[in-house]
C-alpha cells in the first residue's frame, strides 16, 4: 500500500499530537462514529432540547442521568457484555425507576424523536465523500455507543455501511468507547487489518483513544476535509 506525506489532523497510534505533519498511508476501510460524526450535533440538540422543554419536561432529569450514566460507563471496567442495559439498570435503580418505562422513554426521546432533525443536520460533504469511497473499493463501518440503525436511516445513509456496531442493538461491542472493542470488530468483520482501518470521529477521547488503542489512525471529523486534500 502506498504511503505519502500529509499535514493534516491525523494521529498515529504511537503519537499523541493533534495537529501534525505526519506520513499517514491510505486507508483500507473507514470506520465512523455516528453521533456528532455523521450530523452536526449542536443543530441536534438544540431543536431537542426546544422539543423537551415544550413536551418532555418529565422525562428530562431521566435523560440526563442517563448520559451521566453512559460517561461513568465508558471508565467502568464492569460493563458486562452489554453496557446499553448496563447503563439502563443503573439509571433505573439511581431513579427507582421502572426498567422497561425508562427504555421507552430513552428510544423516544434519544432514537425516535431526533430523527427528523438529525437527517436536517446531516454532513453531506462527509457521507458524499464515503459514497465515493465505497464506489472506489473502500470498506465501511459505523461504530456507536448508541443505537444507530434508526438514525441511519434518517440520515438516507444506511447503505453507506457494510457494518454497524452499535450499543444498543445485536452484535453491538462489548464495552464502550474509549475501550477499542467496537473498532476491533468491525475490523475483523470487514476483514481489513487495523492498520489499514482510518476512524473517523468527533471525540479524540473516546473515538481517538479507542482508534489508536486498536492500532488504528484517527481523523477527527472537522479535519476530514484535509484529511481527503492530502489523499489527491
Ligand atoms: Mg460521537
Amino acid at each position: 500500500m502506498s504511503e505519502r506525506a500529509v499535514d493534516l489532523e491525523v494521529s498515529r497510534p504511537t503519537g499523541d499530537s493533534d495537529s501534525l505533519s505526519v506520513r499517514a498511508r491510505k486507508h483500507a476501510a473507514w470506520l465512523l462514529d455516528l453521533d456528532g460524526t455523521l450530523y452536526w450535533a449542536p443543530g441536534v440538540k438544540l431543536a431537542m432540547a426546544c422539543e423537551l422543554l415544550l413536551f418532555g419536561m418529565r422525562v428530562l432529569p431521566r435523560l440526563r442521568r442517563f448520559r451521566h450514566e453512559h460517561e461513568r460507563l465508558r471508565d467502568d471496567r464492569d460493563q458486562g457484555d452489554n453496557p446499553f442495559a448496563v447503563q439502563l439498570a443503573r439509571t433505573a435503580s439511581a431513579l427507582a425507576l421502572d426498567v422497561t418505562e425508562l427504555e421507552r422513554d430513552v428510544r423516544t426521546w434519544m432514537i425516535e424523536r431526533p430523527r427528523r432533525y438529525v437527517g436536517w443536520f446531516r454532513r453531506s460533504g462527509l457521507l458524499r465523500a464515503i459514497e465515493r469511497f465505497r464506489r472506489a473499493g473502500g470498506r465501511t463501518a459505523v461504530v456507536s455507543d448508541y443505537p444507530a440503525l434508526e438514525k441511519l436511516e434518517a440520515l438516507r445513509a444506511r447503505d453507506l455501511f457494510e457494518v454497524v456496531i452499535a450499543n444498543g442493538e445485536p452484535f453491538g461491542p462489548r464495552r464502550l468507547k474509549p475501550d477499542p472493542d467496537g473498532y476491533l470488530k468491525a475490523a475483523q468483520a470487514l476483514g481489513v487489518p487495523p492498520r489499514s482501518c482510518l476512524v473517523i470521529g468527533d471525540r479524540d477521547d473516546a473515538d481517538g483513544a479507542a482508534a489508536r488503542s486498536a492500532g488504528m489512525d484517527f481523523c477527527q471529523v472537522r479535519a476530514f476535509r484535509r484529511y481527503l486534500a492530502s489523499q489527491r
